[in-house]
């Protein structure tokens, strides 16, 4: 089933980003930016009585009067990349202003539509009196217009209404969208994430499958898994769409690093006959950068003779290369054979499960008596280096305060060693990024604080 997009467009002004910002509080939406360098149109996800939408903001595109003059690049564009996917459009109006050039401008390009997929809007009809004065936009043969007040916020139910009237209900709830898993699968070129896609979507039924408008877009994938909702962002489609030329290639790096930044976790694409390679290693560094969780799936073992694979060794190599590697996850399977997709489903809930409690301070400075006072920080210049307290800030990802007496003598070395002993000591952060922050602090200064709470 599409999840119906709806297309919110009008002049300057009109309160587009009044009405949508009520919309958007009312239904407690989920929002979201498309991700990429074209931020002129926005996502928002929707619900209204059990029917969900997904809300283009076209507000950014047309921002002020001078736009207008530009319009019509800008709208040709519009018509090319978006109109063409939406299920309906919400022309705005002003009621006050009365019918003014830049929207019979907007009406001739909406002309290109069927006149059915409008819904014409007169805000600004804060009042029975000006509810009166609408009769000027029929000239835009869109019927009769819709009179809203987004200030006020009357006639937005009905609004609601005619927007999803003739929908199917979506048993998407509220709850689940909030408790959603957002996924990125991310991977060099070839190594089959596009491949995973299917067989992921395959495994259970699609409830949503919604495809951007844009050919560089991502495409965003929900479905529900043992009751689970998953969102996942496909990237690998923007390069089989546009067929690689250099700008593009570049604008599908920097989406695929959008995507990551949107997630709450990677699944990082390996393909087993090639091996790991330098390109793989940097999506690899650029997912724990980002500090976001993952888990490796080696993709293709069909493809690997019997005898000469054993995973363990392939997992010892993954990890020897790089080490930073080890504290995730990795899953071996094929999208051809179907092998090690079921282990993808079963693995990510769990991962999840805990991660947002927090460590309490009494664990970590119990932590740091056992741990670091027994195996203290090498010195560096001949000082010693003191934390004197932890503190867990963020749960996602994981993120740890240590006080330090001075910063200049850490070593890596000890970091790594205290992000080791962390994990050991605290558990249940497999497939998390940790992130560990350092802080000089004096002994009498930190005392201080602690005592103030
Ligand atoms: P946009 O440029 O279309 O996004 O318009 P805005 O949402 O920024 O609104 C433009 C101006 O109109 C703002 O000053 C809003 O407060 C005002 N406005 C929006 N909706 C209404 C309404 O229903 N009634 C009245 N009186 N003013 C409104
Ligand atoms: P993407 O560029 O990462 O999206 O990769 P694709 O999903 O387009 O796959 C690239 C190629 O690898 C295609 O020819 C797929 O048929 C093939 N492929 C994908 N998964 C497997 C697998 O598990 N085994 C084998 N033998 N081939 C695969």
């Amino acid at each position: 089933m599409q999840l119906p997009k709806i297309l919110f467009i009008g002049r300057p002004n009109v309160g587009k980003s009044t009405l949508i910002n009520r919309l958007l509080k009312k239904r407690a939406a989920i929002s979201y930016e498309t991700p990429g360098l074209t931020r002129d149109i926005n996502e928002y996800l929707i619900t209204h009585e059990d029917k969900s939408f997904l809300l283009l903001d076209s507000g950014g595109l047309i921002r002020d009067k001078s736009d207008l003059y530009e319009f019509q690049n800008m709208v040709e564009n519009l018509v090319e990349n978006v109109l063409s996917s939406v299920s309906k459009i919400v022309f705005l109006t002003d009621a006050q202003d009365g019918l003014l050039p830049g929207d019979k401008k907007i009406a001739q390009l909406l002309r290109s539509v069927a006149s059915e997929k409008v819904i014409l809007v007169a805000n600004k009809a804060d009042n029975d009196n000006i509810k009166h004065q609408v009769h000027e936009f029929y000239q835009l043969s869109f019927g009769k217009p819709l009179p809203v007040s987004a200030t006020l916020g009357t006639g937005v139910q009905e609004l609601l209404d005619r927007i999803t009237e003739g929908f199917l209900t979506s048993d998407i709830k509220k709850e689940e969208l909030e408790q959603r898993f957002k996924i990125a699968i991310a991977g060099r070129p070839n190594v089959g994430k596009s491949s995973l896609i299917n067989s992921l979507v395959k495994s259970d039924q699609v409830i949503v499958s919604e495809k951007s408008g844009t050919t560089r877009d991502a495409i965003h994938l929900f479905f529900k898994h043992q009751n689970q909702l998953y969102e996942f962002i496909d990237t690998a489609g923007i390069r089989r769409q546009t067929k690689m030329k250099g700008r593009v290639e570049f604008f599908s790096v920097v989406r695929a690093k959008d995507a990551i930044e949107e997630c709450d976790l990677v699944l990082f694409v390996i393909d087993a006959e090639r091996g790991f390679s330098h390109q793989d290693k940097r999506i690899a560094q650029d997912i724990i950068d980002a500090g976001k969780s993952m888990i490796i799936f080696v993709n293709k073992i069909d493809c690997l003779a019997d005898g000469e694979f054993s995973q363990k060794d392939w997992a010892a190599m993954l990890v020897s290369s790089m080490p930073t590697l080890e504290p995730y996850p990795i899953i071996f399977g094929s999208c051809k054979t179907k092998v090690g997709i079921q282990g993808i489903f079963k693995t990510i809930p769990p991962l999840f499960e805990k991660i947002h409690d927090r460590i309490s301070t009494s664990q970590l400075n119990q932590f740091n008596q056992e741990i670091i006072k027994r195996y203290p920080a090498p010195s560096k210049f001949g000082k010693r280096v003191n934390i004197y307290y932890i503190t867990q800030v963020e749960t996602l990802p994981p993120t740890f305060v240590c006080f330090v007496n001075n910063i200049k003598y850490l070593t890596n070395d000890y970091k790594r060693f205290l992000e080791k002993r962390i994990r050991s000591y605290l558990g249940g952060f497999k497939g998390h990024t940790l992130k560990l922050l350092f802080k000089n602090r004096q002994r009498e200064a930190l005392a201080d604080l602690l005592k103030r709470g």
